[in-house]
């Protein structure tokens, strides 16, 4: 009785929240990939890459931008069609090497979000068992020229921002946004909650920084009535299609 009451509200919910689109969330594009691997379901290769995105073009998705979603969710309107999102974690050498030529020939819009402290591979991702490149200063330069790249703020040094104190968190969030505006000349508006932890609190920091989006790693659509500070995101694995 619970169950067949739950699915019920579940379908109500979804009646007045209806499904927009999909923003996607990739870590590294690697040539060979491995199943074995610790980082398998953070990785996925080139190919796959282009089948993704040719697969939602025919599907007749709308390729957008981080800008474009938090338009059509603060209006509350929907586009014309459902749309999808590309959007890169931490910052690796192999989106600007490997991803950016295929989103460049296929017109398609996407997003990087930097770890400031992973440039250059000053530091790396500690989650990963082998030291993968990191962006260099010359890649990053080169994709914020870019018309079709977004490059938004994944902090200074990843890490779980709920375990910090309200200082340190609003450095992580601020000092990160100033630098990556310094050495880009652009502004950055979007932030990506490093493993998707974030709270009330942190999301007013984000807010109060001048951030104009914030998303997190759950999967799931982006619907109607959530709030644009905590965009709800799909992992895109070798196993998603
Ligand atoms: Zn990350």
């Amino acid at each position: 009785m619970n169950k067949l009451f739950f699915n019920i509200k579940r379908k109500i919910y979804k009646l007045f929240h209806p499904q927009w689109g999909e923003i996607l969330m990739l870590h590294r594009i690697v040539p060979a990939y491995n199943p074995q691997s610790k980082n398998a379901h953070l990785e996925i290769t080139p190919e796959f890459l282009e089948q993704t995105i040719v697969k939602y073009q025919k599907k007749g998705y709308l390729c957008v931008t981080l800008e474009q979603v938090k338009e059509q969710v603060l209006k509350g309107k929907h586009f014309h069609k459902k749309f999808v999102c590309f959007t890169f974690d931490d910052g690796f050498a192999d989106n600007f090497e490997l991803a950016y030529p295929i989103f460049k020939t296929h017109n398609c819009p996407f997003t990087i979000f930097v770890t400031v402290g992973f440039l250059d591979n000053f530091a790396t991702a500690n989650w990963y068992k082998e030291q993968p490149k990191m962006l260099s200063m010359e890649q990053l330069t080169k994709l914020s020229n870019e018309p079709l790249c977004t490059i938004g703020s994944h902090t200074l040094t990843h890490p779980h921002l709920t375990e910090l104190d309200f200082e340190a968190q609003k450095r992580e969030i601020l000092l990160s946004k100033q630098i990556l505006e310094q050495w880009t000349g652009k502004p950055i508006t979007h932030f990506a909650y490093p493993y998707g932890d974030y709270n009330e609190q942190l999301m007013q920091i984000v807010e109060s920084c001048g951030y104009q989006t914030a998303v997190l790693c759950n999967g799931n659509y982006v619907r109607r009535g959530q709030s644009v500070f905590a965009l709800k995101r799909k992992i895109l694995s070798m196993n998603s299609h």
